[in-house]
């Protein structure tokens, strides 16, 4: 059966990735189940530079290995813009106030910077960028994302990272606040693989 690697150790990632992938028919692995190790370093400038960066350097990897010769490696890359900070944090999202500062101390911060800042001017997205590397050499990336406002305060217990801040005006609640099925439904990374899928679904037609 062919086979798709994602590049990421986030078990709960994979648990999203593989309900929206599974039409495909593919076997779907984490680097980790496909043994490979790797830290690579995100340096690029963009969600979409950052997820290519990934995909390229774990797809180099996953060549060498004979069962993964022919894999298709995909890699994310995710965050949040607040549009009154210039978009911050952004591609830092993880890194933002230091990777081991709790989200509760990150979320209060982004808050406060947004004091007395009206409705209007808090507009902010969750964007994802998934790259995949093919075993041609070909590159492709696609973007997901979920429009929404800063809150006043935090709301919610699902979810992770950002998401109590993040309210969305059309539910009247924070994506913390979501089924997580509902939210897969809205969010960047469910509109990003899914994108993904129709591009592989797409390449699998041709050949
Ligand atoms: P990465 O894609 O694993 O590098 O994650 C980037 C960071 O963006 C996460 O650590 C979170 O801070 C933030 N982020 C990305 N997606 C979400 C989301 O769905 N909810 C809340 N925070 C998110």
């Amino acid at each position: 059966m062919e086979k798709i690697i994602f590049a990421t150790g986030n078990a709960h990632k994979m648990v999203e990735i593989r309900m929206i992938l599974e039409d495909l028919g593919m076997e779907i692995l984490s680097q980790k189940e496909a043994g490979i190790t790797a830290d690579v370093v995100e340096d690029g400038t963009t969600f979409e530079e950052n997820a290519i960066i990934k995909a390229a350097e774990i797809g180099k990897l996953a060549r060498q290995l004979p069962e993964y010769r022919n894999a298709i490696v995909l890699a994310d890359d995710s965050g949040l813009e607040i549009d009154y900070l210039n978009k911050e944090p952004g591609i830092y999202s993880a890194r933002y106030m230091g990777v081991d500062t709790s989200y509760d101390i990150k979320n209060t911060a982004l808050i406060q910077r947004l004091e007395g800042v009206p409705d209007e001017k808090r507009t902010a997205r969750f964007v994802c960028a998934i790259a995949a590397a093919f075993p041609d050499g070909s590159m492709e990336v696609v973007r997901g994302t979920m429009e929404g406002i800063i809150g006043y305060e935090m709301a919610g217990e699902n979810g992770f990272g950002y998401d109590p801040i993040f309210f969305l005006p059309e539910y009247g609640c924070t994506s913390a606040q979501l089924a997580p099925e509902k939210k897969n439904e809205l969010s960047h990374r469910g509109e990003g693989l899914r994108k993904m899928r129709a591009v592989i679904e797409a390449r699998k037609e041709r050949e």
